[in-house]
């Protein structure tokens, strides 16, 4: 077992895929899909399945992955998404070389697909209206009965078809539909519609077509034209699969991928289904799809995620059958390992509090030495201003600290990181509100660097910067979107919105942080030393203003989740 190995769960698509390689299937190709439907930004649920797909055929010889757009609905359907999706599967880190396709490309295909089924009374067209479509149906319990047009000759229904393409009637007058039957237990397979007329232009079609496939019609049928040999979709489209093969039976295209159904991602606090989000978005709830508290993949890629960390969650959360409910702090947990090895360390004070050493020169200002990441030594060191006034962090001075407090107090000596002893000697205070506005201290100057030649110890070491030479910031907090711990328990379908975390994001304008990050561009990654990991805002930094969105916090909460489980 490979180190990889060690952290890779059970996956068993791969254990199918290795066994028909064995028994010799597909002339030994492994070729595998994205199917996206551009209705939406990409999530974190989108993730597993592409790192699944791609990552199968990276891990078979010769395999390949396809990015196809499954493009059938244009009423929802746009441009801006198609972009997104594109960018987001490179981001993640995934190629599909010259393999990109749409549905769209084959409706002619389809359409050829259609007129075949007709032709061998598979296939005809029906007047009812949806609604009528629906009464006919019947339940799980009923069988449905047959439509009044299901013994129209073929000639007329292929008349009929070719009326429709041509934009003879209006939308929703007539469909096509597949001839299978009407008491079938699978409600799928109730002659389900192949065909509607739509009189709506489409992205990539413009006007060509006023009649779209649905989706059933178009999938399988796209998996075999394009050649996939195994085609992974979640467990919801099971009860279609003998749909889609009855369609490939019927139409004899001579390939059938094999199909193979895994559980969807579901993580804490978390909505993963598009309707939900685009309300989100639509209803002004966050800011857009890239908003950072969105689980998309821009948002993520917004709030400092890096591809690695999200590739490393999926591969840990594994594929199976079951439906569960993955925490969301094990995906924090992979953001935090992986920006522990690469990102800088700096100082910031999110909530400044000023403090002035009256025995340290006016005008001096010196150079400190600072680690810029003891994870790795190659990163090297840089140079930090230290001067007569500096920022702490409130939280880190209490006039009358409790027992366990072990910061800053009055008479109390503590640790400026790679700085000086200083010893609080006084507080200033508002007269009015009797806030504590700035603290005043001495500093011991034989202490440079951090150490007391005497030996003498402190409890604390806090992170400061230089009033003279700190940049102003704006820094954004980010905490879980719902305050549900699985939201779409008990769901109605409609109000996940009334547990939405009123606090899911604080603002702090008037934040300080070191020169050394004065032009840092748009998506720089840091640790703010004691703080956590932060990330310059991609839509609102410019040359005059830091805006930092707040990655994920120093604290494990994974960790303390996983011990409390190993507990017997
Ligand atoms: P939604 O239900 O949120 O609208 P969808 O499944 O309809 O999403 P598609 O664009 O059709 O969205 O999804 C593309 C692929 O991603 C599909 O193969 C789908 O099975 C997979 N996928 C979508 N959501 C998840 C998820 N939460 N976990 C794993 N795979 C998912
Ligand atoms: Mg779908």
């Amino acid at each position: 077992m490979t180190d990889k190995d060690a952290d890779r769960a059970p996956n068993f698509i791969r254990d199918i895929i290795r066994e028909d390689l064995l028994a010799g299937k597909n002339q030994g190709m492994v070729v595998t899909r994205f199917p996206p439907e551009p209705n939406g930004y990409l999530h974190i649920g989108h993730a597993k399945s592409i790192c699944l797909n791609f990552g199968m055929a990276a891990e078979f010889p010769g395999g390949r992955c396809h990015l196809r757009f499954d493009d059938t609905n244009p009423v929802k359907e746009e441009e801006e998404y198609i972009r997104s999706i594109r960018q987001d599967v490179r981001w993640l880190g995934f190629d599909w070389g010259e393999h990109l396709y749409h549905a769209s490309d084959r409706f002619e295909k389809l359409f050829e697909f259609a007129e075949r089924l007709i032709r061998r009374g598979k296939a005809y067209v029906c007047d009812l209206s949806a609604e009528e479509i629906r009464a006919y149906r019947g339940t799980l319990t009923e069988p449905g009965r047959e439509s009044p047009y299901r013994d129209r000759p073929a000639e007329e229904s292929l008349d009929l078809l070719r009326r429709m393409r041509a934009g003879e009637f209006p939308d929703g007058s007539r469909v096509l539909r597949a001839r299978i039957d009407m008491a079938s237990p699978n409600l799928n397979m109730r002659d389900p519609v192949m065909y509607r007329i739509l009189h709506t232009p489409h992205p990539r079609t413009g006007n060509r077509w006023c009649i779209y496939p649905m989706y059933d019609f178009a999938h399988g049928q796209c998996d075999a034209i394009e050649g996939i040999t195994h085609s992974l979709c979640t467990l919801e489209f099971e009860d279609h699969r003998p749909l889609y093969d009855w369609f490939l039976d019927n139409l004899e295209t001579g390939r059938r991928p094999r199909q193979i159904e895994f559980a969807r991602l579901n993580m804490t606090h978390t909505v993963l289904s598009k309707r939900k989000l685009l309300r989100l978005v639509n209803e002004g709830h966050v800011t857009g799809w890239d908003d950072p508290r969105m689980p998309t993949l821009s948002g993520m890629r917004r709030r400092g995620y890096t591809p690695e960390s999200i590739r490393a969650f999926c591969d840990r959360i594994g594929v199976a059958r079951r439906d569960n409910l993955v925490d969301i702090s094990l995906l924090e947990y992979y953001v935090r390992e992986d920006l522990n090895r690469t990102a800088p360390r700096v100082m910031a004070v999110l909530a400044p509090l000023r403090v002035v050493i009256e025995n340290y020169p006016e005008d001096l200002v010196e150079e400190l030495d600072a680690v810029n990441n003891p994870e790795d030594p190659g990163a090297g060191t840089r140079k930090v201003p230290f001067s007569r006034e500096f920022f702490i962090e409130r939280e880190d001075f209490m006039e009358e600290p409790p027992k366990k407090f072990f910061r800053l107090a009055p008479g109390r000596e503590v640790r400026l990181r790679y700085a000086y002893l200083v010893t609080c000697t006084g507080v200033v205070k508002d007269l009015a509100t009797g806030e504590v506005t700035e603290l005043r201290c001495t500093y011991d100057p034989a202490t440079r660097g951090g150490d007391a030649p005497d030996g003498r110890k402190v409890k604390a070491t806090l992170h400061w910067v230089s009033a003279a030479r700190a940049l102003r910031a704006e820094v954004r907090l980010y905490d879980h979107l719902c305050l549900k711990e699985d939201p779409s328990a008990g769901d109605d379908g409609g109000d996940f919105l009334s547990n939405l975390n009123p606090a899911s994001r604080v603002t702090l304008a008037d934040c300080r942080v070191e020169p050394s990050l004065a032009g840092a561009p748009p998506g720089s990654r840091f640790q703010f030393e004691r703080q956590g990991y932060f990330c310059t805002d991609s839509r609102d930094t410019s040359a005059d203003r830091l805006v930092f969105n707040r990655t994920v916090t120093l604290k494990d909460s994974w960790a303390r989740i996983s011990k409390r489980e190993q507990k017997p």
